[in-house]
């Protein structure tokens, strides 16, 4: 099998780390090049790195010395994990210079040629690349985009209803994980005894990016999903994990075991990083939570719980999904062997 070389831009953060570990021994890509910012730049990757993981620096990456995040760099396509204040300029100049960018940043998620993936929801979405290198005059790279870490919860779910049902009209409430915020992210002082009601510029994406993730390819332009999403966003005391409190209307009658039947079987892929589950539906009264089920599926499977029919709303459930894996570094791995596997890169 032909070994993809890798850069990471963003490689010493939050994401990096988490990509720096899901790639340790990856079958189709090797991490060839690391790229942050001044700080880091130049130094062993061991040295620029405040390593926040379990475990100690894996050795493969201990020595490669931090690069700028300019083009060119060593590798054959980027993963990146930049905050979004540069993120637009950086990935447009490494697309341009030939790198397909596989991103986690908000900057290029909602731009009508860039894909917002979530493999096994909308793969075709892939086909808006060619558009994209005309419409920017990209000849060998492109930008493709995962969504918010809390929209990766819900949006499995909701396609699911969505397929079989329609989603008329949802309400939800994020609770979200400190580490969502980055290193060193929310001060200690804020969040321990607490609950923070407000993470900025969250709620937009939060009620925007589900839409375009279930919206259909249609003549070269995705067709958004029509439904309306009235979130609340919430920062709690947790290290990791998104968990979201969801109500939703359908469009067609259903009965609670078709809802939970709906959830359940909707497909996994088969690409290296897939779960054997994509949504897993437990019966358990006081389950998903955070601890015990954010690493389900290696992080990769996205755990719903108490479903059930609503007072208002036709259904309601919580669903819970790991912030920095699928949420993340895992979600653009899995994008990457997407690409692989359709030929794109
Ligand atoms: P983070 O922990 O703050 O890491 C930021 C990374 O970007 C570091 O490697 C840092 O390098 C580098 N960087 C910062 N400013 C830079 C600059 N001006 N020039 C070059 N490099 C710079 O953040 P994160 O949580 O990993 O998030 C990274 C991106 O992923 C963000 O866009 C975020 O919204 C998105 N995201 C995060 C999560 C999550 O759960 N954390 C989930 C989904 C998406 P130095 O170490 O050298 O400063």
């Amino acid at each position: 099998m032909r070994k993809y070389r890798v850069g990471i831009l963003g490689a010493t953060g939050t994401v990096g780390q988490r990509f720096v570990q899901l790639l340790d021994g990856h079958p189709q890509f090797e991490v060839t090049a690391l790229a942050a910012s001044d700080r880091s730049a130049g130094k062993p990757y061991s040295e620029a790195c405040a390593w926040k993981l379990a475990g100690s620096i894996p050795r493969f990456v201990r020595e490669i010395v931090v690069q700028p995040i300019e083009p060119p760099l060593d590798c054959d396509f980027v993963f990146s994990s930049l905050p979004s204040t540069v993120a637009r300029e950086t990935e447009e100049a490494f697309a341009r210079s030939g790198f397909p960018v596989i991103s986690n940043s908000s900057s290029y998620r909602m731009d009508e040629d860039v894909p917002l993936l979530i493999p096994e929801i909308n793969h075709e979405h892939v086909g808006l690349i060619e558009r994209q290198k005309e419409n920017r005059g990209f000849t060998k790279g492109f930008i493709v985009t995962n969504p918010n870490c809390a929209v990766i919860s819900f949006a499995p779910p909701l396609a699911a209803l969505h397929q079989k049902f329609g989603v008329e009209s949802v309400i939800l409430t994020t609770f979200q994980a400190i580490s969502g915020a980055g290193y060193p992210g929310v001060a200690s002082l804020d969040i321990v005894d607490n609950v923070v009601p407000y993470i900025a510029g969250e709620e937009p994406k939060v009620e925007t990016e589900a839409q375009k993730i279930l919206g259909k390819l249609t003549d070269g332009v995705i067709v958004k999903a029509d439904f309306p999403v009235s979130a609340q966003c919430f920062r709690v005391n947790v290290v990791d994990g998104h968990m979201v409190s969801v109500r939703v209307n359908l469009k067609k009658k259903s009965t609670l075991e078709e809802v939970v039947e709906s959830m359940r079987s909707f497909p996994s892929l088969d690409l290296h990083s897939s779960p054997e589950h994509f949504i897993e539906v437990t019966d358990e009264p006081s389950r998903p939570q955070t601890r015990l089920d954010r690493d389900n599926g290696h992080g990769m499977t996205i755990t719903v719980g108490r479903v059930f029919p609503d007072n208002i709303f036709d259904y309601r459930f919580v669903t819970l999904s790991h912030n920095t894996v699928r949420g993340a570094a895992g979600c653009a791995v899995l994008n990457a062997e997407l690409l692989v596997s359709k030929g794109v890169m």
